[in-house]
């Protein structure tokens, strides 16, 4: 799927396209995008288009506003929705932020997961795969298109319709992941009423988080195109599940799938135990970027399938890591405890960090759990080896600041507009009086 500079003009010319569509992601992963006339394609292919960054939260000081756009032309497609009256298409591309100096500017996710993954090369793997399960629930729009908190529908697990009447939203949402090059495995009624889940097929690090940016614009657009809005916050309703995005993670090399040994304690390599060691080392104070909000953290907690202890098991799903069944190639590790808050390039460096780490360190992970670990009290945990994630965003930036390693993933300059801007977050919904400590309190004193 790599286009060269000939391909994308002559394609641009058999599909009548329009405008193109630079797309990056800023710190916290919102998609931003500068939209340019077709007549400027030459200056975009020759990574010459600018732009200032100075507006972009979280990018720049003022005085170093400039920077260039680097498209990769393998992120080229063409968006088969966008047509005005005459029939002219918007085409998108993904773009590197580069300094004025023609730096990756250490500002950029996707630079950074691109410097990551360079480290993970040096340390003699070749591909870190992800498949990636986000969830969203779809809520009706008001008479001003506004979303309301009205969940479109009582389905549940697994429903069909007419339950479940997201179910020709989520059908025209695969299609076009079709047109758009996306391989669909599965797309399904989640546990919550409203609630959705659509698998794409793994991919190398970079693509999987291009892949999500993309997966939610389309996701958006064709649940508005449909009446409704679709939202990817964790936990919009309490009282029910909230929505996760669980990753499937593998790392390879030259041999093929690393996590996997044959003769290995459930068939998992001697590589695939100190990433998972890694990770649990690394858990809390990872999850700052993984559940990057206020209410990524009413999500994580009990009785909602969602991870409260950094814990792994080979089977039980309750615990933040699970092992799924399937080996060979396909051996992975999935994580349970991320949510589709938060920014993938930001998230990937990150879990890439802590278990490369774990591997160089030969880490051990603690002993695999295969009860409920929500019928232990806390003295069987302590006993375990099982400890808490963080319970609220503040806590979470706090173990932030405190590992170095997970600060290097995302490299200092992210890391420390990351951290006083969550800072800032937290304060800002602390000062705020909720209805819960109305309804418990105001009566009682
Ligand atoms: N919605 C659950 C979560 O918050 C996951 C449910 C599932 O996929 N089994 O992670
Ligand atoms: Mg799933
Ligand atoms: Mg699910
Ligand atoms: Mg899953």
């Amino acid at each position: 799927r790599a286009y060269t500079k000939d391909d994308i003009r002559q394609k641009i010319v058999d599909e009548n396209v329009e405008f193109l569509r630079l797309q990056f992601s800023d710190v916290f992963g919102n998609i931003k995008n500068v939209e340019v006339p077709v007549s400027q394609l030459e200056k975009v292919l020759s990574n010459n288009l600018m732009f200032d960054g100075s507006s972009i939260e979280g990018f720049v000081r003022i005085e170093e506003s400039d920077m260039y756009l680097y498209p990769d032309l393998a992120t080229f497609m063409i968006f088969p929705w966008a047509t005005d009256e005459h029939g002219g298409k918007v085409a998108r591309l993904i773009a590197d932020i580069y300094t004025v100096d023609r730096e990756p500017f250490a500002g950029d996710p996707r630079s950074n997961l691109k410097r990551v993954l360079k480290q993970m090369t040096a340390d003699g793997f070749s591909k870190f795969n992800l498949g990636t399960e986000p969830e969203f629930f779809l809520l009706k729009l008001d008479e001003k298109g506004k979303p309301t908190m009205n969940l479109n529908d009582k389905g549940g697990y697994f429903d069909l319709a007419p339950l479940d009447m997201g179910e020709n939203t989520r059908r025209e949402i695969v299609l076009e992941m079709e047109k758009m090059g996306f391989e669909v495995e599965a797309a399904h009624h989640e546990v919550a009423p409203g609630q959705h889940e659509v698998d794409f097929k793994y991919a190398d690090a970079l693509d999987a988080a291009d892949n999500i940016q993309t997966f939610k614009l389309i996701v958006k657009t064709i649940a508005r195109k449909h009446g409704l809005y679709a939202t990817f916050l964790p936990k919009p309703i309490s009282g029910i599940n909230g929505n996760g995005m669980h990753v499937n993670m593998s790392l390879f090399n030259d041999a093929g799938n690393a996590f996997y040994d044959e003769e290995g304690e459930l068939q998992l390599s001697e590589t695939a135990y100190h990433f998972l060691g890694g990770v649990l080392e690394h858990a809390a104070s990872f999850t700052a970027i993984t559940n990057p909000t206020v209410n990524s953290y009413k999500r994580l907690t009990p009785g909602y399938e969602a991870p409260v202890y950094v814990a792994w098991s080979g089977s039980n799903r309750s615990p933040m890591v699970r092992v799924p069944a399937s080996r060979g190639n396909s051996t992975r590790l999935e994580l349970r405890s991320v949510d589709p808050t938060a920014n993938p390039y930001l998230t990937f460096a990150a879990i890439l960090t802590a278990g490369l780490d774990g591997i160089e360190r030969k880490l051990e992970p603690t002993h695999a759990v295969d009860r409920n670990i929500y019928l232990m009290d806390e003295s069987e945990r302590r006993r375990a080896g099982i400890t808490d994630l963080p319970d609220t965003l503040l806590e979470a930036v706090s173990k932030l600041q405190e590992d170095e390693v997970i600060q290097s993933a995302i490299g200092k300059h992210m890391a420390r507009t990351f951290v006083d801007a969550k800072r800032l977050e937290y304060q800002s919904y602390r000062r705020e009086v909720s209805q819960w400590e109305i309804d418990n309190y105001l009566e009682q004193y």
